[in-house]
């Protein structure tokens, strides 16, 4: 067997991990939810949940609005163990309100335009990721794999039998209900591997990162409240340096250079793109065929040409339509070796 061919063919089926935060559920829902709710950020969040007078007659040292504070203070101490349950379960009730507008989202997009080696990890607690995943799994089944790593409000396991999946179903094993994932916080102490499920999500994550050949970071800035979650994502990375022929791929609406700071540990200088559109992105320009794109581009030198871009208001028909042919493709070709159009 010819060594470039295999060469060529082991980094094509590399997988693409895209990691999520709060930004890309407002991308998802610009105009709001069905019902016209919009996902908001954690400032003033706690107005929003009807919390502000119980939160107020609890004399905090913090002053600010900001959940992400407000939390990590009540998490610290033992005597506010009900109001940090109370708080948990209208976050709860709040994000479980939501509901996926009836065209295609861009998580509908984003889910259709990965495959199966794929890794979508999100530390969104809304349920639009999950919405749009049980409807784009009828155009079809080769889908990416999803990772939770703050938990969400509509997944729900069995910590006995180690099944997950959506909260209204039941363990295959031993039929009982699953039960509600916690959520967890973006603050300092987060005990990731408190419950089996999360540490588990977060085992994927790592696993698929060691593997990756290209990293989409969509509308999340890495907090730097949140200690735990940098270092496990640094530690899966392994620093910027070791991984100077992979790419990383920025959609944020935030100003490139703030954005590019925060990151600055795990970015090597300029292999990086950034865009503040996801309809911009590799991932809607090439879909499904990000990973040969990146290679073909950067190591065959082809110019390539977006020959079946996703682009904003197609239909879910569209979408079958080009999909559809996509997969026919991949099932023709042996596993990440396709070989895209040059321009
Ligand atoms: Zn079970």
């Amino acid at each position: 067997m010819d060594k470039y061919f295999e060469y060529e063919k082991r980094y094509k089926s590399r997988p693409h991990v895209v990691l999520m935060g709060a930004g890309a559920s407002v991308a998802a829902i610009p105009d709001g939810d069905k019902n016209g709710m919009k996902t908001s950020v954690m400032d003033g969040f706690i107005e929003k949940l009807g919390m502000s007078e119980i939160i107020s007659d609890l004399k905090l040292e913090t002053d600010s609005n900001n959940l992400e504070d407000i939390y990590a203070e009540i998490a610290g101490k033992p005597e506010y163990k009900n109001i940090r349950d109370e708080l948990d379960n209208s976050i709860r009730d709040y994000f479980s309100a939501f509901e996926i507008p009836n065209s295609p989202t861009v998580y509908d997009y984003l889910l259709l335009s990965l495959r199966e080696k794929d890794l979508v990890a999100t530390f969104n607690w809304d349920p639009l990721l999950i919405q749009a995943y049980q409807r784009v799994s009828k155009i079809t089944s080769k889908l990416p794999d999803l990772a939770f790593l703050h938990g969400n409000v509509l997944v729900g396991y069995c910590l006995e039998h180690k099944h997950g999946g959506n909260l209204d179903n039941i363990c295959p094993e031993c039929y009982k209900p699953f039960s509600p994932s916690r959520l967890l916080y973006p603050i300092t102490q987060k005990n990731y591997n408190d419950d089996l499920y999360t540490a588990d999500n977060w085992k994927a994550l790592k696993n698929y990162l060691s593997k990756a050949y290209l990293v989409t970071i969509f509308g999340y800035s890495a907090p730097k409240t949140d200690v735990e979650a940098v270092d496990m994502l640094k530690e899966a990375w392994g620093g910027a340096i070791e991984r100077n022929m992979e790419d990383f791929e920025f959609i944020d609406i935030q100003d490139e250079d703030a954005l590019i700071s925060t990151w600055s540990e795990f970015v090597h200088t300029h292999h990086y793109s950034y865009t503040t559109n996801f309809f911009e992105s590799s991932l809607a320009k090439f879909p499904r065929r990000t990973t040969e794109e990146l290679f073909d581009r950067t190591q065959n030198c082809h110019w390539t040409s977006a020959e079946n871009p996703f682009t904003q208001s197609m239909t879910f028909s569209d979408l079958r339509n080009i999909v559809g042919n996509l997969v026919i493709e991949e099932e023709k070709h042996r596993d990440g070796f396709i070989t895209l159009p040059s321009a």
